[in-house]
């Protein structure tokens, strides 16, 4: 990652201050460390708060543009205060990278709150809203989740009308300015807040911020300017993932009502239960069943793993319900390296039915170690009658 502001949210030198905005909300949302495998996600995470809040700023910016970068950040180690001081130098306090994201109007929060009061960011103008978020799930098998794969589905979502182009209204409609708003597409509140009565200005709501209100609807998307349609995606499901983690796919949510960035779609993963392996965390239970002697004498047999099958050493001597542990045969860590392991649970097999031969060595096997076994009443007897 390149140190220069404009290269760490990926705008050219001459992007409009509404664009930095969208690409550090992408990029913030990428980076945010509560959602990102990348392992230096918290520190890019700060620079890329940092970018936007020094390139959002009309005075720091242009000191930024004529100091250049190294030069910059020295100035303000030394307490140079770029933006010389006054309310400009709260832009940064809007940096809630979710703010505004959960599309309609109460999205924001704090962060739209400080721009009200100090006049920092929007400058008059509303930013275009981000999409609704979506949400799917998927349901993946634990092989998967141990290698990581690349799933396609199917969703339903709102897309762009085609026949209105996503405008809501034929072109032959008539265009009348909106009364309610005097064609500002806002209308402006006064609200007592915690910091003093704020002007809040808030989305017009009888020509949704358009400013204009038309004679005729689109009659496919009744005016809505986007219809419901199947896509198909595919996602990139990481290795180590665990049931009822969500993954996110930036921009593939709803489309926004106003030309802004489309919201994300989550999908929440679930993972089947397998049939020889159970999971805890990254590490994996198998238990194993052998035989009497074997568990007297020791034996070399095969276990499963996800990777295929192992040798697997049973110590002579071993007591039923004992626990093994194959270090990193496991699940892949998802943030990490390496793997968790694989516990091998042993579990003694009685023997249900015995030829002659088999009864008469144990017999002899409880004789010989001093045990006084009934056999008439004893559970061998039993099984030989059941047969
Ligand atoms: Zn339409
Ligand atoms: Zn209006």
């Amino acid at each position: 990652m390149s140190e220069d502001f404009y290269d760490i949210l990926g705008v050219s030198p001459d992007a409009s201050t509404d664009e930095i905005k969208q690409a550090y909300r992408k990029k913030a949302t990428e980076y945010h460390p509560d959602v990102s495998d990348d392992p230096d996600a918290e520190e890019k995470f700060k620079k890329i708060q940092k970018a936007k809040q020094v390139l959002t700023d009309e005075d720091k910016r242009q000191a930024y543009d004529r100091m250049g970068h190294d030069r910059y950040e020295q100035a303000e180690k030394h307490g140079f205060d770029a933006s010389d001081g006054g309310a400009g130098g709260m832009g940064g306090m809007g940096g809630d990278p979710f703010g505004g994201m959960g599309g309609g109007n109460v999205g924001g929060g704090l962060g739209d709150l400080f721009e009200q009061v100090f006049g920092g960011g929007g400058r008059g103008r509303r930013r275009p809203q981000k999409g609704r978020n979506l949400r799917t799930g998927l349901e993946i098998t634990l092989e998967d989740a141990y290698e990581g794969t690349e799933r396609q589905f199917t969703i339903e979502r709102p897309e762009e009308c085609d026949v209105c182009g996503g405008e809501g209204y034929p072109p032959s409609a008539d265009a009348t300015t909106c009364p309610e708003c005097h064609g500002r597409g806002q209308v402006t509140q006064v609200q007592q807040t915690p910091l003093g009565r704020v002007q809040q200005t808030t989305t017009c709501r009888r020509c949704q911020g358009e400013g204009t209100l038309y004679s005729e609807t689109c009659g496919e998307c009744r005016g809505e300017g986007y219809v419901r349609r199947e896509v198909t995606l595919t996602v990139e499901v990481p290795a180590g993932i665990q049931g009822g983690q969500t993954l996110r796919m930036e921009g593939e949510g709803a489309p926004s009502p106003d030309g802004g960035p489309r919201g994300d779609l989550l999908i929440d993963v679930s993972i089947e239960e397998h049939d020889e392996f159970e999971r805890e965390g990254d590490d994996l239970r198998y238990r194993l069943p052998i035989s009497f002697p074997q568990a007297v004498f020791g034996d070399t047999v095969e276990v499963p793993t996800l990777d295929g099958e192992l040798e697997f050493e049973i110590p002579a001597g071993t007591q039923s319900g004992e626990t093994f542990r194959l270090e990193g045969e496991g699940m892949p860590r998802l943030r990490g390296r390496g793997h968790g392991d694989l516990f091998v649970q042993v579990q003694i097999v009685t023997p249900e039915k015995l030829n002659d031969e088999q009864r008469e060595a144990l017999e002899s096997f409880a004789e010989a170690g001093g045990d006084e076994i009934e056999v008439k009443e004893g559970f061998f007897e039993k099984i030989k009658r059941a047969f």
